[in-house]
């Protein structure tokens, strides 16, 4: 059995056997391309989580009401993503084969990829939501396969055509736009299209990851590659109260990087994601 975190998200105790979301945190920024600084993230949410409310007033819930357990943040070895990806394949498949819901805190986006292979291995029709300001889908960057610039491309090899919805995304090659035409779901700037794909997702595995960067980096400046032109908080937030619709087995939350933001903002701005997104997919 897992331990629980002495210091945990939100204040959430309750017994591992009892939750229905684990929460653990994967502090590793190895390929980020720009300004690393994703590995802080887990450890600066989960202390700022201290100072947000478990009340939502958007949903009328309560975190107090819902069962998390934190297990804490892996021990990643850094500038290496094989063994990295290994070690959160194996605690994303823990929890999995416990019946409850892995939610990882990033950390950079190729993190995604060992958690995706995971509810893959136990959800063979497992789709992916996708929401970022990038396409992520270089099938390899400065001649590296495993990077957060491919790691859709990567989450491609394993799911196949058409099982990638992404929301959001303005910035990427034009190669990566031309071949998500053929293979993915791809929704460029805003959550238009939304509501369609929840209703053609309905009832299927669904592995949800949000990369914090599809924010406007007025909203959240504390991210390794900012993209102007991003949604703003409430469209982001209605978006993840709406695939609380969705059958979710497994999501992450990834790209936060305190340190490019030292007014502590960015951080509390995605602590408020995460309140929501426990919440609705609970
Ligand atoms: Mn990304
Ligand atoms: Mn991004």
């Amino acid at each position: 059995m897992l331990k629980e975190n002495s210091e945990t998200f939100f204040d959430c105790h309750c017994l591992y056997e009892e939750a229905d979301i684990v929460v653990f945190g994967a502090p590793y920024d190895g390929t980020a391309s720009f300004r690393p600084g994703a590995r802080f993230a887990p450890k600066a949410m989960r202390a700022d989580s201290y100072a947000l409310e478990t009340y939502s007033p958007y949903q009328d819930k309560d975190l107090a009401d819902i069962r998390v357990f934190d297990s804490g943040d892996l021990e990643l070895p850094f500038g290496r993503p094989e063994p990295s990806l290994q070690q959160i394949e194996e605690r994303a498949s823990t929890i999995l084969a416990h019946g409850k819901l892995p939610l990882m805190i990033g950390g950079e986006h190729l993190l995604t990829l060992g958690a995706l292979k995971a509810a893959h291995a136990r959800h063979p029709e497992l789709c992916v939501v996708h929401f970022d300001a990038h396409t992520d889908l270089r099938d390899s960057y400065l001649g590296e396969k495993l990077s957060h610039a491919t790691v859709m491309r990567r989450a491609w090899d394993i799911l196949g055509d058409g099982r990638i919805w992404q929301f959001g995304v303005r910035s990427g090659e034009r190669e990566e736009f031309v071949w998500a035409g053929e293979h993915t779901c791809l929704h460029k700037f805003s959550f238009a299209g939304l509501d369609e794909a929840i209703e053609q997702l309905r009832g299927k595995p669904i592995y949800f990851t949000l990369d914090m960067d599809v924010l406007d980096p007025g909203y959240l400046p504390g991210t390794g590659t900012p993209e102007a032109g991003g949604v703003d908080f409430n469209a982001l937030l209605q978006a993840i109260i709406k695939i609380g619709a969705l059958n979710i087995v497994a999501c992450d939350i990834v790209e936060l990087s305190p340190p490019c933001d030292l007014s502590g903002a960015s951080t509390s701005v995605a602590l408020k994601i995460l309140r929501e997104m426990m919440l609705a997919i609970v």
